[in-house]
């Protein structure tokens, strides 16, 4: 759900996703790509290893409109343009936790379950934000004000939610990923659970 905070906004995004898409489109497009890799991004190695060519992820994102094209944008970045099933939750894992919309957790599930009849979906890549609406509306608490208590009730709910999934589909493996408002993304609850050989080790978390 949106929330509005205009002063990070601002702060964070900076030179950023943005300013390259638009200049994506000019002449010097190619120097720009170039270092545009560089500039933002942060990359997550284990969502190049679900880029494989047979492998498909079912995305749980959230509804919050300034991040639509930031989450998108990390997946084609990451070789994973239409190579994934999304499903769109307000608060993304929380969508699934919470008791307050009972009917968006059964509405999740069985996504999953046909995600994985249709298009043998074998991970689920969750993208929680910050700043986001659906936390704050739950909990009754601004954590877009308190990152750190941010990063830990985040990743309480999306380790539970990952549980739960391996509950349910203990051969799908999850990934959990928490986004900052400039789009780049930090890794939550360790490293991927996947026996993947491409496993790499985590990524480096905290505030950048
Ligand atoms: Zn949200």
């Amino acid at each position: 759900m949106p929330e509005q905070s205009a002063e990070s906004s601002v702060v964070r995004r900076g030179f950023g996703r943005r300013r390259f898409l638009e200049l994506a489109g000019t002449a010097s497009a190619a120097a720009v790509i170039t270092t545009g890799l560089n500039m933002g991004l942060m990359k997550v190695p284990s969502l190049f290893a679900a880029g494989g060519h047979d492998t498909e992820a079912l995305v749980l994102s959230c509804m919050d409109f300034r991040l639509v094209n930031e989450t998108a944008f990390l997946f084609n970045e990451h070789g994973l343009t239409n190579k994934y099933d999304q499903i769109i939750l307000a608060g993304a894992t929380l969508g699934v936790a919470t008791d307050k919309y009972p009917a968006w957790a059964e509405t999740f599930w069985n996504h999953l379950d046909l995600a994985i009849k249709l298009h043998g979906v074998k991970r689920v890549i969750a993208v929680d934000h910050r700043d986001c609406g659906a936390y704050k509306l739950v909990y009754g608490k601004d954590f877009g004000k308190l990152p750190e208590e941010e990063t830990q009730i985040h990743t309480k709910v999306m380790t539970d939610f990952r549980d739960q999934v391996k509950k349910k589909q203990p051969n799908v493996e999850v990934e959990l990923l928490l986004m900052w408002l400039d789009g780049h993304v930090q890794p939550i609850g360790g490293a991927s659970t996947a026996a993947s050989p491409a496993a790499a080790p985590a990524a480096p978390s905290g505030r950048h």
